[in-house]
């Protein structure tokens, strides 16, 4: 597998850090565990969206383009890395940010990724929660084109079989992070929303016979649900890159939607609880939307014996931290309630 068949733009701070997280793991008193550092990657404060951009923005480039669309939630870490790298290269960048949450409050609305999208130059709209968020972009696509633009669509998240390519090279870069220190992880852990992070992961993984299960811990959609919109991506991402859509067996795409809580966006104790342990234990900021409930899920897992001790356990922080600012009222800290 030759990744650089593929047009890539490299701004990525990589390879990221993988690093042992001692005090955590003593707490626990589980399997060893370690922190894959994707919250790293650059781009306005990092993030895993930093790796799928490589390859997109180089396809945005090559078809050229001059504007860039893509959509998320009113928090989204997409967008906000999407205006960055937009900016950086000169493109006009339009955002559709769905209200998924419900939250209009001050530091929700404003803050956190909304600051920083405005900060970065982007043009922002919003849209009610339930919106078909693909028809949004391709109706603003056509208003840009009937004005001149060459706009260029990003599915939300970055996930397709182009984004996807940015973890088919983070399972390399890990996987040999590993080989050089001769570690051997047992399980990758991570955060799954859009798929493409699982899907690019899990398709690296079984292409290099690395024979380390990705588990994803998901921040939206059931557990079925979820298996299928990573499995369904890591075939066409396979078939993209000349693979038979088969190459992966469908029992290698492994879900678990028991730490979601009410609802994307929406906190759990749990997740309040794998914050406020990250930072106090380690000193490394999670987010409450993603990684949090992504680490919440690993420690629920730790407890209940499902990693076994002597084993080695990577949780892959995905970022976002920057959406903490947007909850501060969630950790019951003084002056914050
Ligand atoms: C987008 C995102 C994820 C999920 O990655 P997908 O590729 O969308 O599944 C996880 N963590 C953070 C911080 C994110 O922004």
């Amino acid at each position: 597998m030759h990744l650089s068949h593929y047009p890539r733009l490299h701004f990525a701070h990589l390879p990221t850090p993988l690093e042992p997280l001692p005090r955590l793991s003593e707490e626990l008193g589980g399997p060893n565990l370690w922190i894959k550092r994707d919250d790293c990657t650059g781009l306005s404060s990092g993030g895993n969206k930093t790796r799928k951009l490589e390859f997109l923005m180089a396809d945005a480039l090559e078809q050229s383009s001059d504007t860039i669309i893509t959509q998320g939630a009113t928090q989204s870490n997409h967008a906000r890395q999407t205006c960055a790298i937009a900016a950086r290269l000169g493109l006009e960048c339009h955002i559709l940010l769905e209200d998924r949450t419900g939250y209009h409050d001050e530091a929700y609305a404003h803050n956190g990724n909304v600051l920083l999208d405005q900060l970065h130059g982007a043009s922002i709209s919003i849209r009610p929660g339930d919106s078909d968020m693909n028809a949004e972009m391709d109706q603003l696509a056509q208003k840009l084109r009937d004005d001149g633009k060459k706009p260029y669509i990003i599915p939300g998240g970055g996930s397709n079989e182009i984004g996807a390519l940015g973890y088919v090279n983070a399972a390399f870069e890990l996987t040999h992070q590993a080989n050089e220190r001769s570690l051997r992880i047992d399980h990758l852990v991570h955060a799954t929303g859009s798929a493409g992070t699982q899907a690019g992961l899990v398709l690296g993984m079984e292409a290099m016979n690395s024979r380390i299960p990705i588990y994803g811990v998901s921040v939206r959609a059931d557990k079925h649900k979820q298996e299928e919109n990573v499995y369904g991506l890591v075939q066409r991402t396979a078939e993209f890159m000349g693979y038979s859509p088969d190459l992966v067996a469908r029992e290698k795409v492994v879900a678990n939607s028991d730490y979601v809580g009410p609802g994307y966006g929406l906190p759990t104790d749990a997740m309040v609880e794998a914050v406020k342990m990250m930072a106090c234990y380690e000193g490394i900021l999670l987010d409450p939307v993603y990684a949090g409930k992504g680490f919440s899920g690993l420690i629920d897992l730790v407890r209940q014996g499902h990693f076994k001790k002597g084993q080695n356990v990577v949780f892959l922080h995905t970022g976002g931290s920057v959406s903490l600012f947007a909850y501060p009222n969630i950790f019951d800290l003084p002056g914050y309630q």
